[in-house]
């Protein structure tokens, strides 16, 4: 058994970490939370290994590359200390995860790259009341922000205009050569990775320990030796602090998104609420796409992420369309038989439905025993 003497483990055997993000700092906040004797570590990342992951990926070898990073990263956690238990989501974090894992989890690093997957993950923790600790690297420089919900500032409270910038929807994602991303992208070294990384841990187990409070930044140059914290303030105007989400009011239903319909979940919600009700999907969803020209409409259900030039041409006269969104969804015919995870719902998601101005959080609560099967 793994044992650190004179060290004060905080409760971290008993604890179960969701890393998001298996890349450099993923490798690096995993690798310690195993060395420290985790008890439990999730990872989720929907991206494989590769060639170029290897120069600073400490859980990777080459006879890894083209397998996922989440399963390759688990079998080297579990060599590392074997009492260690895992589990491995190949998935995008954004999308596949419902919020009822974060509610499950004790702490959440932010090992990802993007303000929209920082953004998610920061909802997710807020509505789940679990604290998380986010880092990012570039070239030599590392900041690591740790967040403690209900009442500390959260990500969204330090996102900066350039950062709400980066959360507009990509309308030319699928067309954007690959050789830009490459010249935008700043070479970073393992040393960042292994300093901001275990920045990273040190200070979620300071969250834990509730020795720290939430809402403090570091600011960490691996080649000039300096380090400095920030502290944010919450913004007033932040969304994420949502007042009506809190995580007592959480119903567990017996139902799984892969197989209750949309008729069938907004019974039961209306059952518990005592009034007829609507599913609140908490993002942007394209349902039609009608095209001004010959006036067709073709229903769909897309992500507006995901909704990029090219499906927006219409196939009988090659012009654009023009999508209709919503965001909230109630007794619709053509969608009632279909099933929450046909409609984008997320295993183990805690949903939120609305009626006559009342509101409940519903968890899908079966899919538990698919989902976190720790091995
Ligand atoms: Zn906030
Ligand atoms: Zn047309």
């Amino acid at each position: 058994m793994r044992h650190i003497e004179n060290w004060r483990s905080s409760g971290i055997q008993q604890s179960a970490f969701l890393v998001a993000g298996v890349g450099a700092l993923g490798n690096e906040v995993a690798k310690n939370l195993a060395l420290l004797g985790a008890g439990r570590i999730a990872l989720v990342d929907f991206d494989t290994v590769s060639m170029s992951n290897l120069s600073r990926s400490v859980l990777f070898r080459a006879a890894d590359v083209g397998l996922p990073k989440t399963d390759v990263a688990a079998r080297a956690l579990q060599d590392i200390n074997p009492e260690l238990r895992v589990l491995s989501w190949s998935a995008d974090v954004t999308r596949e995860i419902g919020v009822g894992v974060f509610r499950r989890m004790d702490l959440v690093f932010g090992c990802v790259d993007s303000v929209s997957a920082r953004y998610h993950l920061n909802r997710s923790c807020w509505r789940a009341g679990v604290p998380w600790v986010e880092g990012g690297i570039a070239a030599h420089i590392g900041t690591v922000k740790a967040f403690r919900p209900p009442d500390s500032p959260c990500y969204e409270c330090t996102m900066s205009l350039e950062d709400r910038k980066a959360l507009r929807p990509k309308r030319l994602s699928c067309s954007d050569p690959p050789a830009l991303a490459s010249r935008l992208s700043t070479p970073t070294t393992p040393l960042i990775a292994s300093i901001t990384g275990a920045w990273m841990v040190q200070q979620g187990l300071a969250i834990m320990a509730g020795e720290d409070k939430g809402g403090l930044s570091w600011h960490i140059n691996s080649a000039s030796g300096e380090s400095f914290p920030a502290r944010y303030d919450r913004r007033l105007d932040c969304l994420t602090h949502d007042e009506r989400f809190d995580r007592q009011d959480i119903i567990e239903l017996p139902a799984r998104a892969g197989s209750v319909s949309l008729g069938e979940f907004l019974d039961l919600a209306s059952a518990r609420l005592g009034s007829p009700t609507q599913l609140e999907l908490g993002r942007s969803v394209v349902t039609s796409l009608t095209c001004p020209k010959c006036r067709q409409a073709e229903a769909v259900w897309l992500d507006r992420d995901d909704l990029v030039d090219q499906k927006r041409i219409c196939p009988v006269c090659g012009y654009l369309r023009t999508p209709a969104y919503t965001q909230s969804i109630g007794r619709d015919p053509g969608l009632l038989d279909r099933s929450l995870a046909d409609l984008s719902i997320p295993p183990l998601e805690i949903v939120v439905s609305t009626g006559n101005g009342r509101y409940g959080l519903f968890e899908l609560t079966n899919d538990e025993e698919t989902l976190l099967h720790w091995m």
